[in-house]
Protein backbone atom coordinates (compact mmCIF):
# COMPACT_ATOMS: atom_id res chain seq x y z
CA UNK A 1 0.00 0.00 0.00
CA UNK A 2 1.47 3.56 -1.31
CA UNK A 3 0.76 6.82 0.67
CA UNK A 4 -2.37 7.95 2.13
CA UNK A 5 -4.84 8.80 -0.64
CA UNK A 6 -6.16 12.14 -1.57
CA UNK A 7 -9.74 13.43 0.28
CA UNK A 8 -11.92 15.65 -2.20
CA UNK A 9 -15.12 16.74 0.16
CA UNK A 10 -17.60 18.20 -2.43
CA UNK A 11 -19.81 19.28 0.50
CA UNK A 12 -22.66 21.48 -1.35
CA UNK A 13 -24.54 23.91 0.92
CA UNK A 14 -28.48 23.56 1.05
CA UNK A 15 -28.83 20.08 -1.65
CA UNK A 16 -31.70 17.91 -1.12
CA UNK A 17 -30.57 14.04 -1.76
CA UNK A 18 -34.56 14.14 -3.65
CA UNK A 19 -33.07 16.42 -5.96
CA UNK A 20 -30.90 13.95 -7.99
CA UNK A 21 -31.27 11.53 -10.40
CA UNK A 22 -29.49 9.09 -8.02
CA UNK A 23 -32.06 9.20 -5.71
CA UNK A 24 -34.50 9.13 -8.17
CA UNK A 25 -35.80 12.30 -9.02
CA UNK A 26 -37.66 12.84 -12.32
CA UNK A 27 -35.98 15.44 -13.53
CA UNK A 28 -32.21 14.97 -15.13
CA UNK A 29 -30.50 17.18 -12.90
CA UNK A 30 -26.97 15.52 -12.17
CA UNK A 31 -25.59 12.90 -15.01
CA UNK A 32 -22.64 13.83 -13.17
CA UNK A 33 -23.19 13.18 -9.51
CA UNK A 34 -25.07 9.93 -11.07
CA UNK A 35 -22.27 8.42 -12.56
CA UNK A 36 -20.04 8.95 -9.28
CA UNK A 37 -22.87 7.65 -7.46
CA UNK A 38 -22.19 4.68 -10.09
CA UNK A 39 -18.81 4.29 -9.75
CA UNK A 40 -19.02 4.66 -5.71
CA UNK A 41 -21.48 3.67 -2.50
CA UNK A 42 -24.79 5.47 -1.95
CA UNK A 43 -26.32 5.69 1.00
CA UNK A 44 -30.03 6.20 0.87
CA UNK A 45 -30.85 7.50 4.17
CA UNK A 46 -28.20 9.87 5.05
CA UNK A 47 -28.94 12.65 7.49
CA UNK A 48 -28.63 16.12 9.04
CA UNK A 49 -29.68 15.79 11.82
CA UNK A 50 -28.20 19.62 13.22
CA UNK A 51 -29.54 22.46 10.86
CA UNK A 52 -28.65 24.77 9.33
CA UNK A 53 -24.64 25.67 8.29
CA UNK A 54 -22.63 25.81 10.89
CA UNK A 55 -23.73 22.78 12.96
CA UNK A 56 -24.33 20.56 10.03
CA UNK A 57 -20.84 21.23 8.80
CA UNK A 58 -19.74 21.55 12.23
CA UNK A 59 -20.83 17.67 12.40
CA UNK A 60 -19.85 16.60 9.63
CA UNK A 61 -15.94 18.27 9.85
CA UNK A 62 -16.02 16.71 13.72
CA UNK A 63 -17.51 13.56 13.63
CA UNK A 64 -19.76 15.00 16.41
CA UNK A 65 -23.06 15.61 17.43
CA UNK A 66 -24.48 18.73 18.52
CA UNK A 67 -23.69 18.06 21.96
CA UNK A 68 -19.95 17.29 21.41
CA UNK A 69 -20.22 20.22 18.86
CA UNK A 70 -21.53 22.55 21.14
CA UNK A 71 -22.79 23.94 18.21
CA UNK A 72 -26.63 24.20 17.22
CA UNK A 73 -26.81 28.07 15.99
CA UNK A 74 -26.48 29.25 11.99
CA UNK A 75 -24.32 32.10 14.35
CA UNK A 76 -22.68 30.51 16.96
CA UNK A 77 -18.56 31.05 16.10
CA UNK A 78 -16.73 29.05 18.75
CA UNK A 79 -16.78 25.18 19.35
CA UNK A 80 -16.93 23.45 22.74
CA UNK A 81 -13.31 22.98 23.87
CA UNK A 82 -11.39 19.69 23.01
CA UNK A 83 -13.14 19.70 19.57
CA UNK A 84 -11.05 18.50 16.59
CA UNK A 85 -11.88 19.59 12.95
CA UNK A 86 -11.28 17.30 10.27
CA UNK A 87 -8.61 19.42 8.69
CA UNK A 88 -6.67 20.35 11.81
CA UNK A 89 -5.93 15.97 12.35
CA UNK A 90 -5.54 15.58 8.39
CA UNK A 91 -2.49 18.35 8.86
CA UNK A 92 -0.55 16.75 11.42
CA UNK A 93 -0.62 13.36 9.83
CA UNK A 94 0.76 15.49 6.78
CA UNK A 95 -1.90 16.51 4.60
CA UNK A 96 -2.26 19.82 2.50
CA UNK A 97 -5.22 21.28 3.43
CA UNK A 98 -7.42 23.74 1.43
CA UNK A 99 -11.18 24.92 1.85
CA UNK A 100 -13.28 26.77 -1.08
CA UNK A 101 -15.58 28.86 -0.36
CA UNK A 102 -15.89 28.51 3.51
CA UNK A 103 -13.66 31.14 5.04
CA UNK A 104 -14.50 32.80 8.63
CA UNK A 105 -17.13 30.05 9.38
CA UNK A 106 -16.38 28.43 12.96
CA UNK A 107 -17.27 24.87 11.16
CA UNK A 108 -13.89 25.56 8.47
CA UNK A 109 -11.19 25.81 10.73
CA UNK A 110 -7.62 24.77 10.82
CA UNK A 111 -7.24 24.22 6.88
CA UNK A 112 -3.82 25.57 5.62
CA UNK A 113 -5.38 27.70 2.93
CA UNK A 114 -8.84 29.60 2.24
CA UNK A 115 -10.07 30.39 -1.44
CA UNK A 116 -13.04 31.97 -1.88
CA UNK A 117 -15.47 32.86 -4.87
CA UNK A 118 -18.76 34.92 -5.06
CA UNK A 119 -21.37 32.90 -4.01
CA UNK A 120 -23.76 35.72 -3.86
CA UNK A 121 -25.85 37.79 -5.30
CA UNK A 122 -28.63 39.91 -6.43
CA UNK A 123 -30.88 39.93 -9.23
CA UNK A 124 -29.23 42.88 -10.82
CA UNK A 125 -26.07 40.86 -11.12
CA UNK A 126 -27.79 37.57 -12.46
CA UNK A 127 -26.67 35.14 -13.89
CA UNK A 128 -24.83 33.99 -10.58
CA UNK A 129 -21.68 31.41 -11.86
CA UNK A 130 -21.22 30.33 -8.86
CA UNK A 131 -19.54 26.39 -9.31
CA UNK A 132 -17.70 28.43 -12.66
CA UNK A 133 -16.14 30.86 -9.85
CA UNK A 134 -15.47 27.76 -7.52
CA UNK A 135 -13.80 25.98 -10.35
CA UNK A 136 -11.48 28.57 -11.33
CA UNK A 137 -10.62 29.02 -8.09
CA UNK A 138 -10.30 25.23 -7.23
CA UNK A 139 -9.18 23.75 -10.33
CA UNK A 140 -5.63 25.71 -10.15
CA UNK A 141 -5.31 24.66 -6.30
CA UNK A 142 -5.87 21.45 -7.46
CA UNK A 143 -3.17 20.92 -10.01
CA UNK A 144 -0.85 22.64 -7.52
CA UNK A 145 -1.82 20.06 -4.46
CA UNK A 146 -1.38 17.28 -7.13
CA UNK A 147 2.07 18.89 -8.38
CA UNK A 148 3.60 18.98 -4.66
CA UNK A 149 3.34 15.06 -4.02
CA UNK A 150 1.67 14.83 -0.53
CA UNK A 151 -1.60 13.98 -0.10
CA UNK A 152 -4.31 16.11 0.07
CA UNK A 153 -7.44 17.26 1.61
CA UNK A 154 -9.85 19.75 -0.07
CA UNK A 155 -13.38 21.03 1.25
CA UNK A 156 -15.60 22.70 -1.58
CA UNK A 157 -18.52 24.18 -0.54
CA UNK A 158 -20.58 24.63 -3.43
CA UNK A 159 -23.37 26.90 -3.29
CA UNK A 160 -25.65 26.71 -6.22
CA UNK A 161 -28.33 25.25 -4.67
CA UNK A 162 -28.52 28.02 -1.86
CA UNK A 163 -30.55 30.75 -2.29
CA UNK A 164 -30.42 33.25 -4.78
CA UNK A 165 -31.54 30.12 -7.21
CA UNK A 166 -30.15 32.17 -10.13
CA UNK A 167 -27.92 29.72 -12.73
CA UNK A 168 -26.92 31.08 -16.13
CA UNK A 169 -28.34 29.97 -19.47
CA UNK A 170 -29.51 27.58 -20.29
CA UNK A 171 -30.12 25.96 -16.76
CA UNK A 172 -32.23 28.80 -15.57
CA UNK A 173 -35.21 28.26 -18.10
CA UNK A 174 -33.88 24.21 -18.34
CA UNK A 175 -36.93 22.86 -16.58
CA UNK A 176 -39.37 26.07 -17.01
CA UNK A 177 -41.22 26.69 -19.97
CA UNK A 178 -43.88 29.69 -20.09
CA UNK A 179 -44.59 32.37 -18.11
CA UNK A 180 -43.73 32.71 -14.67
CA UNK A 181 -45.96 36.07 -14.46
CA UNK A 182 -48.65 34.79 -15.74
CA UNK A 183 -51.68 36.84 -14.16
CA UNK A 184 -53.84 33.24 -13.93
CA UNK A 185 -50.93 32.13 -11.48
CA UNK A 186 -51.12 32.58 -7.52
CA UNK A 187 -48.52 30.34 -5.98
CA UNK A 188 -46.37 33.08 -5.06
CA UNK A 189 -48.99 34.91 -3.06
CA UNK A 190 -47.79 33.53 -0.02
CA UNK A 191 -44.45 33.70 -0.34
CA UNK A 192 -44.21 37.39 -1.06
CA UNK A 193 -46.93 37.81 1.49
CA UNK A 194 -43.91 36.30 4.23
CA UNK A 195 -42.69 39.61 5.82
CA UNK A 196 -39.41 37.98 7.14
CA UNK A 197 -38.43 37.41 4.02
CA UNK A 198 -40.26 39.43 1.46
CA UNK A 199 -37.46 41.91 0.72
CA UNK A 200 -34.85 39.16 0.14
CA UNK A 201 -37.08 37.51 -1.89
CA UNK A 202 -37.37 40.57 -3.88
CA UNK A 203 -33.83 41.34 -4.10
CA UNK A 204 -33.44 37.97 -6.40
CA UNK A 205 -36.57 36.71 -7.61
CA UNK A 206 -38.19 38.06 -11.09
CA UNK A 207 -40.62 41.41 -10.21
CA UNK A 208 -44.31 40.55 -11.05
CA UNK A 209 -43.68 36.66 -10.31
CA UNK A 210 -46.47 34.74 -10.20
CA UNK A 211 -45.67 31.01 -10.60
CA UNK A 212 -43.78 29.14 -7.88
CA UNK A 213 -43.20 26.58 -10.11
CA UNK A 214 -40.37 28.75 -11.86
CA UNK A 215 -38.47 28.82 -8.75
CA UNK A 216 -38.70 25.54 -7.91
CA UNK A 217 -37.60 24.49 -11.66
CA UNK A 218 -34.55 27.60 -11.30
CA UNK A 219 -33.29 25.49 -7.99
CA UNK A 220 -33.11 22.30 -10.21
CA UNK A 221 -31.45 24.68 -12.84
CA UNK A 222 -28.63 25.33 -10.40
CA UNK A 223 -28.05 22.18 -9.39
CA UNK A 224 -27.84 20.83 -12.86
CA UNK A 225 -26.01 23.47 -13.66
CA UNK A 226 -23.10 23.32 -10.14
CA UNK A 227 -23.21 19.44 -11.51
CA UNK A 228 -21.65 19.69 -14.83
CA UNK A 229 -19.27 21.69 -13.46
CA UNK A 230 -18.56 18.84 -10.39
CA UNK A 231 -18.32 17.08 -14.19
CA UNK A 232 -15.35 18.89 -14.81
CA UNK A 233 -13.78 18.85 -11.78
CA UNK A 234 -14.13 14.95 -11.53
CA UNK A 235 -12.70 14.77 -15.44
CA UNK A 236 -9.96 16.92 -14.08
CA UNK A 237 -8.67 13.99 -11.26
CA UNK A 238 -9.00 11.51 -14.27
CA UNK A 239 -7.13 13.68 -16.46
CA UNK A 240 -4.12 14.17 -14.14
CA UNK A 241 -4.26 10.28 -13.13
CA UNK A 242 -5.28 10.97 -9.02
CA UNK A 243 -8.79 8.94 -9.33
CA UNK A 244 -7.64 6.42 -8.26
CA UNK A 245 -5.93 7.50 -5.31
CA UNK A 246 -8.32 10.41 -4.38
CA UNK A 247 -11.49 9.07 -2.06
CA UNK A 248 -14.37 11.64 -3.27
CA UNK A 249 -17.12 12.39 -1.40
CA UNK A 250 -20.13 14.09 -2.12
CA UNK A 251 -22.75 15.20 0.13
CA UNK A 252 -24.75 18.84 1.71
CA UNK A 253 -24.58 20.47 4.83
CA UNK A 254 -28.72 20.16 5.02
CA UNK A 255 -30.87 20.13 2.12
CA UNK A 256 -33.58 22.47 1.50
CA UNK A 257 -37.36 23.68 2.05
CA UNK A 258 -38.48 24.67 -1.38
CA UNK A 259 -42.31 25.14 -1.60
CA UNK A 260 -42.91 23.35 1.90
CA UNK A 261 -44.48 23.53 4.65
CA UNK A 262 -44.43 27.44 4.23
CA UNK A 263 -40.71 27.35 5.11
CA UNK A 264 -40.49 28.91 1.16
CA UNK A 265 -37.12 28.86 0.03
CA UNK A 266 -35.28 28.51 2.95
CA UNK A 267 -33.98 25.61 5.04
CA UNK A 268 -35.28 25.70 8.27
CA UNK A 269 -38.16 23.55 10.16
CA UNK A 270 -37.22 20.11 11.12
CA UNK A 271 -38.55 18.24 7.95
CA UNK A 272 -37.31 15.78 6.04
CA UNK A 273 -36.75 17.82 2.93
CA UNK A 274 -33.96 19.73 4.93
CA UNK A 275 -32.66 16.69 6.84
CA UNK A 276 -32.71 14.41 4.19
CA UNK A 277 -29.48 14.53 1.78
CA UNK A 278 -27.16 12.82 -0.17
CA UNK A 279 -24.20 10.78 0.85
CA UNK A 280 -22.07 9.15 -1.83
CA UNK A 281 -18.27 7.51 -1.41
CA UNK A 282 -16.13 7.04 -4.45
CA UNK A 283 -12.89 5.68 -4.06
CA UNK A 284 -11.89 2.80 -6.68
CA UNK A 285 -10.96 -0.62 -5.21
CA UNK A 286 -11.92 -0.01 -1.62
CA UNK A 287 -15.53 0.90 -1.78
CA UNK A 288 -17.28 -1.05 -3.81
CA UNK A 289 -19.23 0.52 -6.72
CA UNK A 290 -22.76 0.98 -7.77
CA UNK A 291 -24.08 -0.04 -4.19
CA UNK A 292 -26.68 1.25 -2.71
CA UNK A 293 -27.04 1.29 1.17
CA UNK A 294 -30.30 1.44 3.62
CA UNK A 295 -28.60 1.61 6.80
CA UNK A 296 -29.35 4.92 8.57
CA UNK A 297 -26.06 7.44 8.37
CA UNK A 298 -25.82 10.69 9.50
CA UNK A 299 -23.00 13.78 9.23
CA UNK A 300 -20.80 12.33 12.34
CA UNK A 301 -20.23 9.06 10.79
CA UNK A 302 -18.03 10.83 7.90
CA UNK A 303 -14.86 11.65 10.15
CA UNK A 304 -14.71 8.04 11.03
CA UNK A 305 -15.50 6.75 7.70
CA UNK A 306 -12.86 8.39 5.85
CA UNK A 307 -10.08 8.38 8.11
CA UNK A 308 -10.43 4.45 8.22
CA UNK A 309 -10.47 4.72 4.49
CA UNK A 310 -7.55 6.53 4.70
CA UNK A 311 -5.39 4.50 6.74
CA UNK A 312 -5.92 6.74 10.20
CA UNK A 313 -7.81 4.92 12.27
CA UNK A 314 -6.18 5.85 15.33
CA UNK A 315 -6.24 9.32 14.36
CA UNK A 316 -10.05 9.89 15.02
CA UNK A 317 -10.70 11.40 18.04
CA UNK A 318 -11.92 8.69 21.13
CA UNK A 319 -15.02 11.20 21.91
CA UNK A 320 -16.29 11.30 18.58
CA UNK A 321 -20.25 10.20 18.12
CA UNK A 322 -20.31 9.00 14.76
CA UNK A 323 -19.01 5.39 13.72
CA UNK A 324 -17.00 4.31 10.72
CA UNK A 325 -19.47 2.84 7.77
CA UNK A 326 -17.01 0.57 6.26
CA UNK A 327 -18.82 -2.24 8.23
CA UNK A 328 -21.83 -1.63 6.21
CA UNK A 329 -19.99 -0.57 3.12
CA UNK A 330 -18.48 -4.27 3.57
CA UNK A 331 -22.25 -5.94 4.00
CA UNK A 332 -22.26 -6.35 7.52
CA UNK A 333 -25.39 -5.36 9.74
CA UNK A 334 -26.78 -2.26 9.89
CA UNK A 335 -25.69 -0.38 13.60
CA UNK A 336 -28.84 0.07 14.39
CA UNK A 337 -28.46 3.94 15.14
CA UNK A 338 -31.82 4.84 13.42
CA UNK A 339 -33.13 7.27 15.64
CA UNK A 340 -32.13 11.01 15.70
CA UNK A 341 -31.96 13.99 18.23
CA UNK A 342 -32.53 16.91 15.77
CA UNK A 343 -32.29 20.71 16.41
CA UNK A 344 -32.17 24.10 14.50
CA UNK A 345 -31.62 27.91 15.71
CA UNK A 346 -31.60 30.50 12.85
CA UNK A 347 -35.48 31.58 12.32
CA UNK A 348 -36.87 29.16 14.83
CA UNK A 349 -34.93 27.37 17.86
CA UNK A 350 -36.43 23.98 17.95
CA UNK A 351 -36.12 20.23 18.65
CA UNK A 352 -37.07 17.41 18.11
CA UNK A 353 -36.84 13.24 18.02
CA UNK A 354 -36.95 11.39 14.68
CA UNK A 355 -37.68 7.38 13.97
CA UNK A 356 -38.23 5.56 11.11
CA UNK A 357 -41.61 5.71 11.73
CA UNK A 358 -42.20 9.07 13.50
CA UNK A 359 -41.48 12.36 13.71
CA UNK A 360 -41.58 14.70 16.68
CA UNK A 361 -40.37 18.40 16.51
CA UNK A 362 -41.05 20.69 19.75
CA UNK A 363 -40.72 24.50 19.57
CA UNK A 364 -38.41 25.70 22.53
CA UNK A 365 -40.28 29.41 21.34
CA UNK A 366 -42.83 30.34 19.94
CA UNK A 367 -41.75 30.65 16.48
CA UNK A 368 -42.63 33.44 13.29
CA UNK A 369 -44.60 30.64 10.95
CA UNK A 370 -47.42 30.54 13.42
CA UNK A 371 -47.16 26.45 13.46
CA UNK A 372 -48.08 24.47 16.65
CA UNK A 373 -45.84 24.23 19.51
CA UNK A 374 -45.80 20.41 18.99
CA UNK A 375 -46.18 18.30 15.60
CA UNK A 376 -46.13 14.74 15.51
CA UNK A 377 -45.78 12.71 11.98
CA UNK A 378 -46.51 9.63 10.79
CA UNK A 379 -43.79 8.99 8.53
CA UNK A 380 -45.01 6.32 6.44
CA UNK A 381 -48.18 7.01 5.99
CA UNK A 382 -47.46 10.60 5.51
CA UNK A 383 -43.84 11.34 3.81
CA UNK A 384 -44.13 14.49 3.29
CA UNK A 385 -45.36 16.06 7.13
CA UNK A 386 -48.94 17.14 6.48
CA UNK A 387 -51.02 15.89 9.16
CA UNK A 388 -49.58 16.92 12.63
CA UNK A 389 -50.84 14.28 14.84
CA UNK A 390 -49.57 15.73 17.87
CA UNK A 391 -53.51 15.90 19.12
CA UNK A 392 -54.86 12.80 17.62
CA UNK A 393 -51.86 10.39 19.20
CA UNK A 394 -50.74 11.90 22.48
CA UNK A 395 -49.33 8.69 23.94
CA UNK A 396 -46.82 8.71 20.89
CA UNK A 397 -45.81 12.15 21.52
CA UNK A 398 -45.38 11.08 25.37
CA UNK A 399 -43.04 7.99 24.41
CA UNK A 400 -41.03 9.97 21.43
CA UNK A 401 -40.03 12.71 24.42
CA UNK A 402 -39.15 10.60 26.73
CA UNK A 403 -36.71 9.02 24.28
CA UNK A 404 -35.68 12.65 23.38
CA UNK A 405 -35.47 13.82 26.89
CA UNK A 406 -32.66 10.91 27.64
CA UNK A 407 -30.59 11.16 24.97
CA UNK A 408 -30.39 14.46 26.02
CA UNK A 409 -29.45 13.38 29.89
CA UNK A 410 -27.21 10.88 28.90
CA UNK A 411 -25.55 13.12 26.11
CA UNK A 412 -25.59 16.75 28.92
CA UNK A 413 -23.68 13.70 31.14
CA UNK A 414 -21.02 12.09 29.07
CA UNK A 415 -20.11 16.28 27.84
CA UNK A 416 -20.44 17.54 31.68
CA UNK A 417 -22.25 20.69 29.45
CA UNK A 418 -25.43 21.45 29.41
CA UNK A 419 -27.87 20.96 26.21
CA UNK A 420 -26.95 23.65 23.76
CA UNK A 421 -29.83 24.07 22.28
CA UNK A 422 -31.74 24.65 25.74
CA UNK A 423 -29.06 27.31 26.39
CA UNK A 424 -28.55 29.30 23.04
CA UNK A 425 -30.07 32.98 24.10
CA UNK A 426 -29.45 35.41 21.29
CA UNK A 427 -29.71 32.71 18.39
CA UNK A 428 -31.80 35.51 16.46
CA UNK A 429 -28.82 37.87 16.50
CA UNK A 430 -30.64 40.32 18.90
CA UNK A 431 -28.53 40.38 22.05
CA UNK A 432 -30.18 41.29 25.15
CA UNK A 433 -33.80 40.27 23.71
CA UNK A 434 -33.98 36.35 25.11
CA UNK A 435 -36.72 34.72 23.77
CA UNK A 436 -39.71 35.06 21.85
CA UNK A 437 -42.54 35.74 23.86
CA UNK A 438 -45.02 35.02 20.76
CA UNK A 439 -45.54 34.37 17.23
CA UNK A 440 -46.10 37.43 16.44
CA UNK A 441 -43.23 39.18 18.06
CA UNK A 442 -40.99 36.87 16.29
CA UNK A 443 -42.69 37.50 13.03
CA UNK A 444 -42.51 41.62 13.78
CA UNK A 445 -38.67 41.17 14.70
CA UNK A 446 -37.17 38.91 12.12
CA UNK A 447 -36.07 40.00 8.81
CA UNK A 448 -33.70 38.96 6.20
CA UNK A 449 -33.15 42.41 4.40
CA UNK A 450 -31.19 41.61 0.83
CA UNK A 451 -29.10 38.96 -0.88
CA UNK A 452 -25.87 40.72 0.44
CA UNK A 453 -27.07 41.33 4.17
CA UNK A 454 -28.04 37.86 3.72
CA UNK A 455 -24.59 36.73 2.80
CA UNK A 456 -23.04 39.37 5.79
CA UNK A 457 -25.82 37.21 7.83
CA UNK A 458 -23.83 33.78 6.93
CA UNK A 459 -20.31 35.27 7.17
CA UNK A 460 -21.01 36.39 10.62
CA UNK A 461 -19.97 39.79 9.62
CA UNK A 462 -21.60 42.58 12.02
CA UNK A 463 -24.83 40.63 12.34
CA UNK A 464 -26.01 42.99 10.07
CA UNK A 465 -29.17 42.68 8.89
CA UNK A 466 -31.98 44.25 10.75
CA UNK A 467 -32.73 40.88 12.70
CA UNK A 468 -30.14 42.68 14.76
CA UNK A 469 -30.05 46.36 14.42
CA UNK A 470 -34.23 45.86 14.89
ZN1 LIG B 1 -26.01 25.70 4.68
Amino acid sequence: MGRAPNILLIAVDSLRADRLGCYGYRRPTSPHIDRLAAQGTLFEQYWSPHIPTTPGYGSMLTGKDCFGTGIVGLRQREFAPGCESMAEILGRAGYSTTCVGFTGNAASRGFDRYLDYKAWGSLAEAPLRKAEGLNDVAQPELDRLIGEGKPWFVLLRHMDPHSPYLPPPPYDRLFYWGDECDPAKYSMAPVMSFAPFADFFASWMPPGITDADFIVASYDGAVAYMDACIGRLLHQLEARGVAEETIVVLTADHGETLYDHDCFFDHHGLYDCVLHVPLIVRYPGRVPSGRRLTEAAQHADLLPTLFELAGLKAAVPKDVTGHSLLDVIGGAAARHDAELYLTEATWMRKHGWRTPEWKLIVALEPDFHFKPPVELYDLRADPGEEVNLAHARPEVVSELCRRMEAHITSRTEATGRPSPIEVLVDWHGKAGLGPFRSSEDAYRTLHIGSADSARRLQAGVGQASRAASG
